[in-house]
């Protein structure tokens, strides 16, 4: 008799190690395997991992892995991934798992479409329902079986007894091939002599096979989408699939049409709004191989690429790569580990790179490329700072004079305006006037936004939403109820009273209409259908404008407000971003700061054109102050359903650390929104050199902490966005 074999299964579930099954007869497992195993009364999917089964279960009390699915195995490298993230994050490793198999669906035999046509004649007259069936049919197209009914708009009994009369037949319709294979050699651009030593190193990168990180560190404009092109096409060349993350998917429309100009082809799509049935062919796809390049958001990085052989990630300053709930990671790091674990080249892109990025590159550790002007006639706009405590807007205005002449000067000369403000709505704050009542989120610990054009008012945290009343609901004050500074809407209000004429359009995330909407505005600003754009930092990232000629920013001192040591690098990536949109397509263009402060170091870096400065100091003031990259931070928050509960077990847990050593503890304190969706929060921030090893001390310290319990949430963050 064959000996008893076991294996260990990593469930997709919180839990952090694999459970052991007992190996049928006849199926030999190896690690990546993925399988389907019993657990409880149910069946569930899993990989086999490569932990050693546990030994010490009785083989008699072990259940047999029922099955495995006949889907490429999961590399050695994505499962070092796994475990890899897990460790780096303190999440459980089936957590992780989870995110690699997002499309369990995608284990399925691809089901075929079965599709309907016309075969046979009627045996007598149609009843008016068969007869719209048979309209649909009419041009001898087939249809899908399961929509042709309701297409119809007839009950599915019309179309079935159609096909048991022999009147139509069904057949199966093969799947059309996801993609064609793009071709690195298809339009190959010809590039001016920076751009050209750019790819040369990007192609090296690429030859040497081996891990790498190159920073493009290039202005906007300056061509660095074209030039991280060739590392891809060199990918290609060499036989192996490349990935391109992108922060935002309303930037991948402009994205796909310019891949396929220069390879031919599409390349698949990964985001969060990819209808299931694509998801499932992407992801079999990919592990495959038959999919030779994805573009994606985040979470396409823990795709099960069979021969993944780069990854470049665009803006990779931009928060969005941030995933701040269940497994909390950032994808741009952990890009970078993907790439060390493969072996293969990774690229940052960016016009503003994160201070981590360029001090990376500063110390050597990444390889940098520097682009300083803009492609052909190109130039950067010209940068004015507009002091509005020399020239304010007018009372219950929000553009100043100087921009306001502008933005007629621009108008007149036919080209196009956009004005940024950071803020979605009509106005960040509703109060009486009477009473001094102010409305604020029932669940959050943040004031409800003004939407005029819905007539509500609406939590942009929990997404509470409440109808804006007539009257006070504290003192009943008849139209006592005013708006307290401006948003997105509120600035296209004050837009069509001063250019009546203008066409507008307002952008931001939540558009009515969502994203497919979005594209089309974008589409139509590209093609020149508009003349003044009004938009949050949804307009802001990497969109090509050619018509763009201004750019007003409403309120350059927004981000700077927060106390958040962070705040100066992300105002200053913003309005680079921002003022950057203007003039890509060559031709004079402008961008005018309104500020109340035009010496702020940041607002007269980017008036002024000196990013360097900007580096240079930032780098310094984190240096001095130990603060990441140059000393490590993590982030604890606890949060309850109340807020004693919250602070008593943040302060039993503070207490309950070990000896600190290198490592300091602060807090707990209020968390940066001390409550959230109902839930009171609070934190504790461990800061320690580099040196340190921040997660074996977290761990130590978790696991002897009293554990938390009923409704007390506990969750780590390691490199936190904001401190
Ligand atoms: P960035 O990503 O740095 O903002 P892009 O790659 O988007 O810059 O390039 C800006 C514009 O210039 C785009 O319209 C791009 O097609 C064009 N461009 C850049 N380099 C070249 C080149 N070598 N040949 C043709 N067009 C180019
Ligand atoms: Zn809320």
């Amino acid at each position: 008799m064959e000996p008893a074999r076991t294996v260990s299964v990593l469930l997709p579930l919180a839990v952090d190690g694999p459970y052991t099954y007992r190996q049928p007869a006849g199926l030999d497992l190896a690690p990546g395997d993925i399988v389907r195993v019993p657990l409880g009364p149910r069946e569930i999917i899993g990989a086999v991992w490569d932990d050693p089964p546990d030994a010490s279960v009785g083989h008699n009390r072990l259940r047999p892995v029922s099955h495995r699915y006949d889907s490429p195995p999961l590399d050695e490298t994505i499962r070092k991934f796994v475990d890899w993230v897990a460790h780096y994050t303190l999440t459980p490793r089936g957590m992780v798992l989870r995110m690699v198999l997002r499309a369990p669906d995608a284990l399925e035999p691809e089901r075929e479409t079965i599709a309907v046509r016309r075969t046979g004649v009627l045996p007598d007259r149609a009843t008016a329902a068969r007869q719209r069936v048979l309209d649909l049919l009419a041009d001898g197209a087939p249809w899908p079986k399961s929509g042709l009914a309701a297409a119809a708009g007839v009950s599915s009994s019309v179309v079935t007894s159609l096909i048991e009369q022999g009147v139509l037949e069904t057949f199966s319709l093969p799947p059309p091939p996801l993609t064609a294979a793009p071709d690195p050699d298809y339009a190959r651009p010809v590039f001016d002599d920076g751009q050209d030593e750019a790819a040369a190193t990007l192609r090296a990168s690429v030859d040497e096979g081996a891990f790498s990180v190159t920073l493009i560190d290039g202005v906007t404009g300056s061509g660095k989408t074209e030039v991280y092109f060739e590392a891809l096409a060199e990918t290609l060349r060499k036989g192996r699939q490349a990935l391109v993350l992108l922060p935002e998917i309303a930037l991948t429309n402009d994205f796909l049409e310019r891949f396929t100009r220069r390879f031919g082809e599409r390349p698949a799509e990964w985001h969060s709004e990819l209808a299931p049935r694509m998801r499932e062919r992407v992801w079999r796809g990919v592990a495959s191989g038959e999919v030779r390049a994805v573009i994606g958001a985040r979470s396409a990085l823990f795709l099960p690429f069979r021969e993944l052989g780069l990854v470049v990630v665009d803006e990779e300053h931009d928060t969005a790569y941030k995933q701040d709930e269940g497994v909390i990671y950032n994808a741009r790091d952990m890009a970078v580990v993907r790439g060390h674990i493969g072996g293969f080249p990774v690229v940052l892109s960016s016009a503003t790179p994160s201070i981590e990025s360029r001090v990376n590159a500063d110390q050597g550790r990444y390889r940098r490329i520097v682009l300083t002007s803009r492609y052909a006639a190109a130039k950067l706009p010209d940068i004015h700072a507009v002091d509005l405590r020399v020239t304010p807007p007018e009372k219950g205005h929000f553009l100043a004079p100087p921009l306001v002449a502008a933005m007629e000067e621009t108008i007149a000369a036919k080209g196009q305006v956009l004005l940024f403000l950071n803020r979605r709505g009509y106005a960040p704050l509703t109060l009486c006037r009477a009473c001094g009542h102010r409305f604020q989120c029932p669940n959050c610990s943040t004031w409800l936004v003004e939407h005029r054009f819905r007539g509500q008012l609406v939590c942009h945290h929990c997404g509470h939403t409440e109808p804006r009343p007539d009257r006070c609901p504290v003192c009943d004050a008849e139209d006592s109820l005013v708006a307290c500074g401006p948003g997105v809407e509120r600035i296209a209000e004050e837009v069509e009273t001063r250019f009546p004429d203008a066409r507008r359009i307002v952008l931001s995330s939540d558009i009515l209409g969502g994203v497919k909407r979005m594209r089309l505005e974008f589409e139509a600003i590209r093609k020149g259908e508009a003349d003044i754009i009004i938009g949050t930092q949804l307009v802001a990232k990497g969109h090509n404008f050619p018509l763009l000629a201004l750019v007003g920013v409403v309120d350059a001192d927004l981000g700077l407000a927060h106390g958040d040591p962070r705040a100066a690098e992300r105002t200053f990536q913003l309005l680079a971003q921002v003022t950057g949109r203007a003039g890509r397509a060559g031709g004079e263009s402008r961008a005018f700061l309104q500020t109340y402060a035009p010496e702020h170091p940041v607002i007269a870096a980017i008036a002024s054109g000196d990013r360097e400065a900007f580096y240079a100091r930032e780098i310094e003031a984190r240096r001095v102050s130990g603060l990441p990259p140059f000393g490590r931070l993590a982030g604890i928050i606890v949060s309850a359903a109340d807020r004693a509960t919250a602070f008593g077990y943040a302060t039993a847990l503070r207490r309950a650390a070990p000896e600190t050593g290198p490592v300091m503890v602060l807090g707990p304190s209020e968390a940066p929104l001390a409550v959230l969706r109902g839930r009171h929060r609070f934190r504790l921030l461990l800061q320690a050199p580099r040196n340190v090893d921040m997660q074996a001390f977290l761990r130590s310290w978790l696991t002897s902490a009293p554990p938390p319990r009923g409704s007390i949430k506990v969750q780590v963050d390691i490199d936190p966005q904001s401190f």
